[in-house]
């Protein structure tokens, strides 16, 4: 299958790498110093495999269309990208592998054919051309909203060859709102107290704040007609219990001076909160709270 990775970085480079390796016919998109050491030296895959792979990789959109584009950018740069490729999203499956809420959505504005999907597993560019593979999870895909469809089985057939541990389901909205649920508890609140994640789950004040915010966010989620085919609250136990040794992207992004996607996590719950005449007052204050972290960077 032809395989265009839109944002080839970190869980980009490393889904489109696997694939490769299994005789999928990818092309990764991506940032000039990644593209080059990949084109010299191979995409370099480290940690729980260690791998040299041979991928194609450009900095610039094809003409020509793929059977599938994988969207793998951080949520704040899916419209400029969507917008750069628009020739090849309209009429096109599109898989997002993002964090956050809307990104789908922004799939079918430019016409294209949305898959969402959600994925445990963990990756980091460690530098151009080299990605850490940090936890082997899982992912889970479907069609955008609601429902089946015999692609997305393929899709999902693929990704497990290529070594993904991968299912299909057919809610895969609901699975999308309670991962951004669930982050929009774990992100903020690791952030903002420089914590692993580990420390949520083992404190009593952290762990009832993260509970009251997931719970906060189901509400607007349930006003809004979403559906969940996991509890929320057990999400978050599981989330913590699992990556207790991890410092969470969202205090990895501001500890890098980069931007985090809390506009599309606890931004967007709040958004949705609006629209059904509620109030998200503790997503509200985290978001706040994260805007402030961000712009103030090293002041103190
Ligand atoms: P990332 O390493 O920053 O990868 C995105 C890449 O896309 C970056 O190299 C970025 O470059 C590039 N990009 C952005 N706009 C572009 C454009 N117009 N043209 C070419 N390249 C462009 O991010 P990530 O960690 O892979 O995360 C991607 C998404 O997956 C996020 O929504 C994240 O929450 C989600 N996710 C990540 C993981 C993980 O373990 N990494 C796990 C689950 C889900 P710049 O940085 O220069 O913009």
């Amino acid at each position: 299958m032809r395989i265009y990775v839109l944002g080839a970085g970190a869980i980009g480079s490393l889904f489109g790498g696997l694939l490769a390796l299994n005789g999928e016919d990818v092309l990764l998109i991506g940032r000039k110093s990644h593209v080059d050491a990949v084109n010299r030296d191979g995409l370099r895959i480290t940690g729980i495999a260690e791998l040299r792979i041979k991928v194609e990789a450009t900095t610039s959109i094809p003409e020509e269309k793929p059977d599938l584009i994988l969207l793998t950018t951080k949520s704040y740069s899916t419209a400029e990208i969507l917008n750069s490729a628009k020739e090849i999203v309209r009429d096109s499956w599109v898989l997002s592998l993002q964090n956050g809420i809307g990104n789908e959505d922004k799939i079918l504005e430019f016409g294209g054919r949305p898959i969402g999907g959600i994925t445990t597993n963990g990756a980091t560019l460690e530098r151009p051309g080299v990605v850490r593979w940090t936890g082997k999870g899982m992912t889970i895909i479907g069609y955008y909203p609601q429902g089946k469809n015999e692609f997305v089985e393929r899709i999902a057939e693929i990704f497990k060859r290529a070594g993904l541990d991968t299912r299909v389901t057919e809610n895969i909205i609901g699975w999308k709102w309670a991962k951004a649920i669930v982050n929009s508890a774990i992100n903020p609140i690791g952030a903002l107290l420089e914590v692993k994640n580990g420390i949520i789950r083992e404190n009593e004040y952290l762990l009832s704040m993260a509970i009251e915010v997931v719970k906060e966010g189901c509400r607007i989620a349930l006003q809004n007609g979403i559906e969940f085919e996991v509890n929320p609250v057990d999400l978050l136990i599981q989330t913590l219990d699992q990556t207790s040794e991890n410092y969470n992207s969202m205090l990895q992004d501001i500890k890098r001076g980069k931007r985090t996607e809390v506009d599309y996590i606890n931004g967007k719950i709040v958004e949705y909160a609006r629209l059904v005449n509620m109030e998200a007052p503790l997503n509200l204050l985290l978001w706040n709270l994260i805007k402030a972290k961000e712009s103030l960077g090293d002041r103190r």
